[in-house]
């Protein structure tokens, strides 16, 4: 082991100028819990629940997803934002015949708004899992696009609650209850959808795809799957100011925050929590522990002066040369 390597996890979460940054981990599955720990994860910013439905011969029923849940939290600390189901698009879908547009159709909060049941299996695991752990559970909404999707699940997760309570359960009267930012409809508009909910997620990949109009998956027009382009980090400004005006937290979970001067950036421009996979936290943590959040600032907003993607690279690199 490297001198420093080893050293990473015990560094404080702290700029050189003392301000503090929440760097937390993206998982899927149980297995990954004990890299989550070993890298100092603060908690878990993004816990996909896909698994739950594949890569089985059968759907997990509630109960059995409310154990799933059960161990993350007993096993973790902090805490740790769940998302529903974001079935479609890349994500196996056995739920849909083949669309022309994955990407653009039955996905995420869309579907789950059509799928009752499987909505509230879901949504009755988190809720009594929360209710065991109360202060440590966030539901996240995968691809919402429009207001309404925000009003329903929300309602819809009023029900539940009281329904809960009603049976005598326990339940979490605050629960978070917060929207991925990947569609630049809700960027763009971030002020009137910050009003609706208690925090921001802001997912680059899909951000960048829907942004750039190029399929993630697309080997074809990679080039152009450019999550430093200024558009992007424009609407990530855009969110930013309208959750700060509404008073939320907002985070960044996409690819962009594992990338370390993509992390220094968002920092810059006012993010302080950031989740990624877990083996990416030790470099990040390591970069923006060295300098100090005037730099991070000075960074974001050269970044945010250029005019393609390649100026911004131009930007990220000359800043990250160590000064002599
Ligand atoms: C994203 O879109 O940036 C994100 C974090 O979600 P996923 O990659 O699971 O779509
Ligand atoms: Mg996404």
């Amino acid at each position: 082991i490297r001198a420093g390597e080893a050293k990473v996890e015990n560094l404080v979460s702290e700029t050189k100028d003392g301000k503090s940054f929440h760097l937390m981990a993206n998982i899927e599955f149980e297995a990954e819990l004990p890299e989550v720990k070993n890298n100092g994860a603060a908690g878990i910013g993004l816990l996909r629940t896909e698994s739950l439905l594949f890569g089985h011969r059968i759907r997990k029923s509630s109960e059995e997803q409310e154990v799933f849940y059960g161990h993350i939290l007993e096993d973790s600390s902090g805490e740790v934002i769940i998302r529903l189901f974001d079935i479609g698009g890349d994500k196996n879908n056995s739920f849909s015949n083949k669309e022309a547009n994955p990407f653009l159709g039955w996905r995420g909060i869309r579907l789950l708004l059509d799928e009752d049941k499987l909505l509230r299996n879901q949504l009755t695991a988190i809720l009594k899992t929360a209710g065991k752990y109360p202060g440590r559970v966030k539901i996240l909404v995968p691809m919402v696009s429009v207001m309404e999707e925000v009003q329903e699940i929300k309602a819809i997760i009023g029900g539940i609650q009281q329904q809960l309570e009603e049976e005598g359960e326990k339940v979490d009267k605050d629960i978070p209850i917060g929207v991925m930012v990947e569609v630049p409809s809700v960027a763009v508009s971030a002020f009137k959808f910050a009003q609706e909910v208690d925090f921001f997620s802001i997912g680059t990949n899909d951000l960048t795809q829907y942004t750039m109009a190029v399929d993630r998956g697309n080997e074809r027009i990679y080039n152009l799957f450019q999550h430093y382009h200024p558009s992007v980090l424009q609407l990530i400004k855009t969110t930013i100011e309208g959750a700060k005006k509404a008073g939320i937290t907002v985070s960044v979970c996409g690819e962009l925050a594992a990338d370390k001067i993509g992390a220094a950036c968002v920092l810059g421009m006012g993010i302080t929590d950031l989740s990624m996979v877990p083996r990416a936290i030790p470099k990040v943590k390591s970069l923006l522990s060295s300098r100090s959040m005037d730099d991070f600032a000075e960074l974001a907003k050269a970044a945010l002066d250029q005019c393609s993607a390649r100026g911004v690279k131009e930007v990220f690199d000359e800043w990250h040369v160590p000064a002599i």
